[in-house]
This record gives structure tokens, C-alpha cells and sequence, in this order.
């Protein structure tokens, strides 16, 4: 076993502490004033830890954004971490749900894995590299963000400026439930089709009526022979809505798709497929159109020489380092998409996003900050 190995696994206990206080704030992506109580503590750590400095990016609706970095001026391009203290649980989950810790050393809470076991590697990371007189002598940034679990739509910009002047983007979303790296994940778009026909008695002149609900039903069933699961791509009806009474012939269907596809290719051809869908009953209007969109993050050359190198310095350090592939998205998805090298799932290990089992394996905190260090230490941007 390494000596840093070693080390970090002395300091679970303080991990465990600092994860714990971090669940304990409440942070729904709309709760400003929440978030910011966390973002405030989270402003206190980074000065603890000797960030050189912390720029607020404010935010109207959500949460202020940070912008910590150590040795802006060293050489080298940033290593950029990029993390968010927003979660999916309104207020008061935590009342209802206390964190615990279970006697085979996992612990439940709301946000415990997406992502504050995360953002517990890396402030303990940079903890023990600081406390061992280790911090490398290069540019390390993170990027503090308040708004993933609504589709970064408020960070997007500040993401798409910052992450393309590093060297290296590491995400701290959630490891699997086997502690893989996500290497690849799918990309996703989200259609909205609505269809108008005309209305008319059921009873009286059923015939006079353009039915709505009709075209809609052609229409799933085209959408859902675009499936094609075994090559990466899914089509999913999640969302219908229509009809105005038991008696009238309906007149309007608003219907939401979700798609998924591995590359981007895949994703286009999705989008070409979507838009080129065509009326099926005589008289029915059918306007479709994306409402949002994340491209792959394909595990691309580019993917597979940063996790090799990874892999190669987690197991120099006696760590096992796998990758898996990850059928949700993250902002993983739109640095990959700027073309900038970035790893994915490098929190900890655990399982139940955005579900009631929720849980972070706390041994795996130790092997996460080890390999977030030894990173830090040793990563050669020329390999
Ligand atoms: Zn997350």
C-alpha cells in the first residue's frame, strides 16, 4: 500500500465530519438564500486552504458561483475542478430523512453522492496536500457552481469561458456504484411536440374533427421505432398531455421526448430524424422542436489518454482504477463538447442519485483523495 494512501486513510474520520457538515445544508437549486449559506462556507475553505484568490460570479436566481485558485501564477495550464452544491431535495428532506451511517460504513443523506462526497475529495484533497507541505507548484482551480441539477443553465456561460483556459477538466460527479470513472456519457435532447387538430362533437359530427390525440398516438409509434438501444440510442415518450373533453374530439397534444445517443454523430442524426417527422392524419399540423440538449461525452482519443494516465498514477499509488459508461449527463458533457480534456466521476463511490437511498461509501473517500492528490502531484500534460 502507498504512503499516501496511508495518509488519507488516517484522515477518514475528518472526511467523514466535513461530509456530514456539508449535507447538512440544505441546498435546492432554487433556495438562493440556502445555497448561499453553504456557498459562504465553502468561501471559508477555500481561504483555509490558502487559495490565492476567490472571485463571486452573482447570480439573480440561484446561487453565486466561485472561482477559487492556488498559484494562478505558476507555470503550466490549471488543472480546473469543477463541482456544484446544488441538489435535487427541497427543504425539509432532511428532517424527514436524518443523515445516518450504517454499520457496513455507508452514509445516507440527501446529496451525500451527488455531489457532496465529491466536493469532500476535493477540499480534503488539497487539505492533505497543503498539511504535507505538498502542493504542487502549478495552477489549480475550482469552479464552484449552484445550478447542475437544473441543467447548468445559469453557469453555462461562466462553464464555457473558464473550462476552456485549463489544461485538464476533473468532475467531481459521483463514481459508480463499482468506483468507476464515467469515461463516456450519453448525450441527451429533450423534443417537444405539439399537435393541433380541430375540434368537434363526438356525438354530433365526429367526422368534422381533425383528432389530435389520433396523430399523436401515429406519432409514438414512429418516435419509438427510432429506438435503437443495442447501438446506444434511445427515443422515450416520457410526457403527454391532451384533449379538452370526454365529448369533443381533441384539438391539441403537447408531447415530450427524451433522447439519448453515444456519439455525436449519433446525436445529430437524432435531431435530423426528429425534425423530419411528418403528419400522419390528414389535416393534423405537427411542429416539433428541441428544447435541450447536451452532446456525448465520447470516450473519444482524447478521453482514453487521460484516463489512461489516471489509471497509471492511481495504480502506482495502489489503487484499482476501472471506467464505465453513463447513461445520464453532467457538465462533463459540455466540456467534452468545448473539445477539452476531462475526467468524469471522480467522486466517491456510492449509489441512489436523486433517489431515497442515497449513500456515499466512506471508504472510498480515502482512495478518491489519494488519487485526486497524486494527480495534482505528478499529471503531465505532454502525456
Ligand atoms: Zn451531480
Amino acid at each position: 500500500m502507498s504512503e499516501l494512501l496511508t495518509f488519507f486513510q488516517g484522515r477518514q474520520q475528518q472526511m467523514v465530519e466535513l461530509l456530514k457538515t456539508l449535507v447538512s445544508y440544505e441546498t435546492p437549486t432554487l433556495g438562493k438564500a440556502h445555497v448561499d449559506a453553504m456557498g459562504a462556507f465553502m468561501e471559508q475553505q477555500f481561504r483555509d486552504l490558502g487559495a490565492d484568490s476567490i472571485e463571486r460570479i452573482a447570480q439573480e436566481t440561484v446561487g453565486d458561483l466561485l472561482l477559487a485558485k492556488w498559484n494562478p501564477d505558476a507555470p503550466g495550464k490549471p488543472i480546473l475542478f469543477l463541482i456544484h452544491i446544488d441538489t435535487v431535495w427541497p427543504l425539509g428532506t432532511l428532517a424527514e430523512r436524518p443523515t445516518r451511517i450504517e454499520s457496513d460504513g455507508r452514509l445516507f443523506g440527501p446529496g451525500a453522492i451527488d455531489m457532496k462526497g465529491g466536493i469532500t475529495v476535493v477540499l480534503e484533497s488539497l487539505r492533505g496536500l497543503k498539511d504535507r507541505g505538498e502542493m504542487p507548484n502549478r495552477p489549480i482551480w475550482v469552479l464552484m457552481t449552484t445550478d447542475e441539477e437544473v441543467g447548468s443553465v445559469y453557469s453555462n456561460p461562466t462553464i464555457k469561458s473558464v473550462s476552456p483556459q485549463a489544461g485538464l477538466v476533473l468532475v467531481m460527479e459521483p463514481a459508480t456504484i463499482e468506483e468507476s470513472l464515467k469515461t463516456m456519457r450519453k448525450g441527451i435532447a429533450t423534443y417537444r411536440m405539439e399537435i393541433e387538430g380541430l375540434p368537434s362533437h363526438a356525438g354530433n359530427a365526429p367526422e368534422k374533427g381533425i383528432n389530435a390525440i389520433i396523430e399523436f398516438a401515429n406519432q409514438a409509434v414512429i418516435v419509438n421505432r427510432m429506438n435503437d438501444l443495442k447501438n446506444g440510442r434511445s427515443v422515450s415518450v416520457t410526457m403527454v398531455e391532451g384533449g379538452s373533453a370526454t365529448n369533443v374530439i381533441p384539438a391539441k397534444v403537447v408531447a415530450h421526448i427524451d433522447t439519448r445517443a453515444i456519439s455525436v454523430e449519433q446525436y445529430e442524426e437524432t435531431y435530423e430524424m426528429m425534425m423530419g417527422l411528418e403528419p400522419v392524419v390528414p389535416g393534423a399540423k405537427l411542429k416539433v422542436e428541441r428544447i435541450n440538449g447536451h452532446t456525448p461525452m465520447e470516450r473519444n482519443a482524447t478521453m482514453i489518454r487521460q484516463y489512461a494516465q489516471c489509471k497509471a498514477i492511481g495504480e502506482a499509488h495502489g489503487l484499482t482504477i476501472s471506467e464505465a459508461m453513463s447513461g445520464g449527463g453532467s457538465d462533463g458533457n459540455t466540456v467534452a463538447g468545448l473539445g477539452i480534456p476531462v475526467l468524469d466521476g471522480l467522486g466517491p463511490q456510492g449509489d441512489g442519485l436523486h433517489a431515497l437511498h442515497e449513500h456515499v461509501v466512506l471508504a472510498s473517500l480515502p482512495r478518491r483523495c489519494t488519487l485526486i492528490a497524486a494527480m495534482l502531484k505528478e499529471w503531465d500534460f505532454s502525456k
